[in-house]
């Protein structure tokens, strides 16, 4: 059964400009989701001031440590300062290019807690561990060393983003995202008592949007190349 209410973030990652916060400006969908978007740093005043109020602002880092001598880091608190909600954590590109680990993205959710910011914390699995048959395996782990460890009382959002899936067009058939979503949510359980929502990211569009927010236990999407147009990013906004 299809639940309405979802969550659509988008990750524009190292991409996006003053000119394209201009036309989010008008963004105007028909649906009530909860709509995050993640600018880069730079844009976050911007996103700010000419986003609509309903759009929540999101980063999509912070540093584990809270001030000091880190150059080149931003901490929770400064995003908070910024009217920032939301911080992806952990997204698949930080664990393999800046080397995150499971502790480092436990730490940094910490963090975001504490500033009273929501992480959105990414797991997912390679293409040689879903070919392995390890997905789930890979998913447990990922879980047990980052999420597992938040206290059960606060509030986050799990994301499940296939590696595999991110930017190619690729996307794992209603089975799979069934089978994963499933097993996160039952994973979960065993710590939380509230309903954590999971989002599916990888390869989300206009097109599959609708087929893949109705499978069950899918919370929403986390959508990074297809959020970077308003036309694409509306119709996903209204799935
Ligand atoms: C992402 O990087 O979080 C993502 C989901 O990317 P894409 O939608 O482009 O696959």
């Amino acid at each position: 059964m299809k639940n309405n209410h979802k969550i659509i973030a988008a990750n524009w990652k190292m991409n996006g400009s003053e000119e394209l916060i201009k036309e989010f400006s008008k963004f105007a969908p028909e649906k009530h989701n909860d709509i995050i978007i993640c600018p880069p740093f730079t844009l976050l005043d911007s996103a700010k001031t000419l986003l609509p109020s309903f759009i929540k602002i999101g980063a999509q880092n912070c540093s584990e440590k809270n001030n000091g001598p880190f150059t080149g880091e931003i901490s929770a608190s400064m995003l908070q300062e910024k009217s920032v909600t939301h911080v992806l954590i952990g997204h698949s590109e930080r664990r393999t290019l800046f080397n995150e680990t499971d502790d480092v993205i436990y730490k940094k959710a910490e963090a975001a807690i504490c500033s009273k910011l929501t992480p959105i914390i990414c797991i997912g699995e390679t293409l040689l561990e879903k070919k392995a048959n390890k997905t789930l395996q890979v998913l447990d782990y990922q879980i047990d060393g980052s999420v597992a460890k938040i206290n059960p009382h606060e509030k986050f959002i799990v994301a499940y983003e296939p590696i595999w899936a991110i930017g190619t067009g690729l996307i794992p058939n209603e089975n799979e995202i069934k089978e994963t979503h499933l097993h996160i949510k039952t994973k979960l359980s065993q710590n939380f008592n509230t309903d954590i929502p999971i989002l599916y990211g990888g390869s989300a569009n206009a097109e599959n949007c609708s087929q893949i927010t109705s499978i069950k236990n899918v919370g929403g999407l986390l959508v990074g190349g297809a959020s970077l147009n308003q036309h694409d990013f509306l119709a996903i906004c209204n799935c």
